[in-house]
């Protein structure tokens, strides 16, 4: 049996907390690797390496940390496949999936390769006679960032390669769950050249979440999980001054107008419910169905597709959905299901047979005439379980996303112009789709929700993610040539000389 350990300062630690973490491979159920989780103390340490490392750092000039995420981005490329195996082995997720979660957090390194572009700053010659001004955005300091198990890859990289190349020092904890991969990815990042101590990386839980959240030398808080955590940190993180931005869960609605094509519909319902089995912060697990019609054809067309889904172990030939990430996770899922039904939907498709393979498994479920009052509508499930709701118009189902308490991601499904128009304009929700069923914004767009699925205002990566991790300095500046007035006792603008 392997045992993990931390990187902090470049070593390989040995945690000191109380809990030892069994890391599970969820296609068979069985423990196939330990860690001993990281202390209130370990945190401290990687907290004080980073905070020791961060002025020599923030001095190494934006183009030479450039430089570092161009080779980055080569070991990344190299490494893909075994990036991906250890992703899939603990996550459950496909191989071709876990290759496309390696890629989109490569995506944002390229983006961290312009970092001296994405850095540059106004400047304004004469602002008054004389005077000139300028921003600069210069670096925080000691940044954290906490991950879910869902993206072992990409998540991370939405958060540390921006933090560092704007200057910041880093320390990321990883989900217990599934911690292989970020470790790895922390090697390369050493081997591409970053100093010691830049990036600390440690597994733990609540302890030394904690550790990070009221230590002073964490300026920043990078947050993406649940909801009820994701809330507890930005709450905890603001009380102790820092700046926190916290990315949370969701339930994600997809309107299928009457116009829609249905196989194109079909097709990204399929994908987008039960890819990485339902387990996306931008996976679809309710489709609003305008008209009784859309809905019966819908019905019609998914039902066979989800009870024919390819569902086994990530290395197995033509597998479509893997297992869920634990047996706790199995539990809850099924009792998400047992509810709908006491509830009154009605199960159009049971995947629960499933269940019976080894390890955590659980086949597509499609749930018709599902309403607002039932808590598989109302909340997140994060498995394989979609809802239909029946509406007869395309106002009542704006109204339902809108009523909705998360507000991640949403997409319509229509030929029609205006409707989308109307839709993109009108829903509050932060990832919008027309077309597209899980509108996951590029790197140099930004990633983040609305309502309940985001705190602290701030969204991920792009050009949010360079002022989270940067603050803003604005010089002002006379020459001895300029104009000499002697003392001046009163505010002035710009006109006054
Ligand atoms: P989680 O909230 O259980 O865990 C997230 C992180 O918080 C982990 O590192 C975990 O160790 C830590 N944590 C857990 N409980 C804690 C506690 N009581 N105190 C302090 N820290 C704690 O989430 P998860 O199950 O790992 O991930 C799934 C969730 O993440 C879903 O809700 C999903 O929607 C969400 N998610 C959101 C986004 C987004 O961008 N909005 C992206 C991916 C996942």
């Amino acid at each position: 049996m392997t045992t993990l350990q931390h990187i902090i300062d470049g070593k390989n630690v040995t945690g000191t907390s109380e809990t030892l973490f069994d890391i599970y491979d969820p296609s068979t159920g069985k423990t196939t690797k330990k860690i001993k989780g990281a202390s209130a103390n370990d945190v401290q340490k990687a907290v004080k390496i980073a905070n020791e490392k961060f002025t020599s750092w923030s001095q190494v000039t934006p183009s030479k940390r450039a430089q570092i995420m161009f080779n980055y981005r080569d070991l990344i490329i190299k490494n893909t496949d075994e990036l991906a195996k250890l992703i899939s082995q603990e996550h459950g997720k496909t191989f071709a999936d876990a290759k496309g979660e390696v890629g989109r957090g490569l995506e944002i390194v390229e983006y961290c390769t312009a970092i001296n572009n994405h850095l540059k700053s106004d400047f304004t010659a004469d602002v008054s006679t004389g005077i000139d001004s300028h921003n600069v955005r210069q670096p925080l300091g000691v940044c954290a960032g906490i991950v879910p198990f869902n993206f072992p890859a990409m998540v991370p990289m939405w958060m540390y390669p921006v933090a560092i190349s704007c200057g910041n020092t880093f320390v990321l904890k990883l989900s217990e769950k599934v911690p292989s991969c970020g470790l790895r990815l922390t090697e390369l990042m050493q081997e591409a050249g970053l100093p010691a101590g830049v990036l600390n990386t440690i597994v733990g839980d609540k302890e030394a979440v904690d550790e990070i959240l009221t230590n002073p030398l964490v300026r920043a808080v990078s947050f993406v999980g649940s909801t009820p955590v994701g809330e507890y940190i930005y709450q905890e993180g603001s009380r102790h001054n820092k700046r926190v931005q916290a990315l949370c869960g969701a339930k994600n609605h997809m309107i299928v107008m009457p116009d829609a094509d249905l196989e194109q519909s079909t097709d990204a319902i399929i994908g987008a419910a039960y890819g990485s089995a339902g387990e996306r912060c931008m996976a679809i697990s309710v489709v609003v169905a305008v008209g009784d019609e859309t809905a019966d054809q819908l019905i019609e067309s998914l039902a066979p597709k989800i009870k024919s889904l390819n569902i086994g172990a990530y290395d197995e030939p033509n597998v479509e959905m893997g297992p869920v990430i634990s047996k706790e996770s199995q539990e809850k899922i099924l009792s998400y299901i047992e509810s709908g039904i006491d509830d009154g939907a009605e199960l159009k498709v049971d995947g629960r047979s499933a269940t019976e393979k080894d390890g955590f498994f659980i086949g597509g479920c499609l749930f018709d005439k599902v309403t607002p009052n039932m808590s598989i509508y109302t909340d997140e499930i994060f498995g394989p379980v979609l809802s239909i709701v029946r509406v007869s118009t395309y106002d009542e189902a704006l109204a339902l996303v809108n009523d909705h308490e998360y507000g991640n991601g949403t997409a319509i499904f229509t030929r029609d112009g205006d409707t989308a128009r109307h839709f993109t304009s009108n829903v509050k929700v932060g990832m919008v789709g027309v077309n597209i069923p899980i509108p996951v914004p590029v790197a140099m767009h930004s990633f983040g929700g609305w309502k309940r699925s985001l705190f602290g205002g701030s969204s991920i990566h792009g050009m949010e993610g360079v002022r989270f991790y940067t603050q803003l300095k604005t010089v002002t500046s006379r020459w001895p040539s300029g104009i000499r007035k002697g003392a001046q006792f009163h505010f002035k603008s710009g006109k006054d000389v």
